[in-house]
């Protein structure tokens, strides 16, 4: 396969642009890369591990000689990063991004790169961890990307947009960013909100002791713990910057958790077996498209079986 760019600069050096660096290098091994961040001390640890060929130590430096600049950093500062080099952007370079809310970052990057083809995705796919060690490879594997191309964007630099990603193994599916922005809130968003209040509620509670909320976690807990432990300034500006999608989504969840309390204080048995039916059947869905181990407690080998939600 020809590779969609041969010179692509990655700013922002963490969890996502490191998987997005090592998946070029293992994908897309004769496109040369370039990197950024504003951390120096990431940029040393990027370029102790060889993140990617160089590390700039400017970002206009890491986008010079650019065919594709793909910004990694959190949504909130995508607009001062595309600024800070707007001025050494070869004027062809196609511009994307992998943040995770898409309508306030495509106007952002409009804004600060009014010259240049901006074409904003999010592959939908990462971890709680962060920063340039936690990145991998395989992380876009067989994942989600949603590209969100702007009203008469070139069909051509889409259609490179969409063939880099898929060449780092994701499966791509184009909406537009307002929609994206809807669909996240329910799917990412909201689950993101919920693990971070019922993780604070139980570390807060009074009468159950610190201790005990860890040790009998495997009730279903824990689970919630994982995404509570994702990165607090990444969250912070999703919620930010995503805000209404979110409060629609939010505002409708109230109203269905109200009707499950109303139905658990009236002893209304057949309203919470009929729901817990409908959200087994979602969960069977999700691991028949592959999006999630089949096996009983997420294929946790030393736990399945043995170690039963109460
Ligand atoms: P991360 O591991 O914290 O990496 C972000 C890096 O960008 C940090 O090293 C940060 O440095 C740096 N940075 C911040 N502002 C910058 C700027 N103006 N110029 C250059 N570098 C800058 O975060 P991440 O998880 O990779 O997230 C990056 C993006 O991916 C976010 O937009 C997020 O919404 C999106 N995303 C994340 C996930 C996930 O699961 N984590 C999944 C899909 C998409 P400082 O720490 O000094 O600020």
């Amino acid at each position: 396969m020809t590779a969609p760019f041969s010179r692509i600069a990655v700013i922002g050096l963490g969890l996502l642009g490191g998987s997005v660096a090592r998946a070029i290098a293992a994908c897309l091994p004769d496109a040369v890369t370039t990197g950024f961040d504003a951390d120096p001390q990431v940029r040393a640890r990027a370029r102790a591990i060889g993140l990617v060929d160089t590390v700039a130590e400017t970002a206009g430096d890491a986008v010079r000689a650019a065919d594709l600049l793909v910004l990694c950093v959190p949504v909130g500062a995508m607009g001062a990063a595309a600024t800070a080099l707007a001025g050494d952007l070869p004027a062809g370079a196609i511009v994307t991004d992998v943040g995770s809310s898409k309508a306030s970052v495509a106007r952002a990057l409009a804004e600060a790169l009014p010259d240049h083809v901006v074409i904003p995705a999010h592959p939908v796919a990462g971890t709680e961890q962060s920063g340039p060690d936690a990145g991998f490879a395989t992380l876009f594997r067989n994942r989600w990307c949603i590209v969100t191309p702007p009203e008469g964007v070139d069909p051509a630099a889409l259609a490179r947009l969409v063939g880099f990603w898929e060449a780092l193994g994701a499966r791509v599916e184009t909406m537009d960013a307002e929609h994206h922005d809807r669909v996240l809130a329910v799917t990412s968003h909201l689950p993101h909100l919920i693990a971070y209040t019922i993780v604070g509620t139980a570390s807060d509670l009074e009468q159950v002791t610190q201790s005990e909320v860890i040790k009998f976690s495997a009730g279903g807990f824990r689970d919630f713990t994982r995404i509570a432990a994702s990165d607090p300034t990444m969250w912070r500006d999703v919620f930010l910057s995503n805000r209404e999608a979110v409060l629609e989504m939010l505002q409708r969840f109230t109203e269905d958790l109200t009707e499950l309390q109303k139905a658990i204080r009236k002893g209304d048995g057949e309203t919470l077996f009929d729901h817990f039916t409908r959200t087994r059947a979602i969960r069977r869905g999700i691991i028949a498209m592959g999006q999630d181990d089949a096996r009983p407690d997420f294929g946790r080998s030393d736990h399945a079986g043995a170690d039963k939600p109460a």
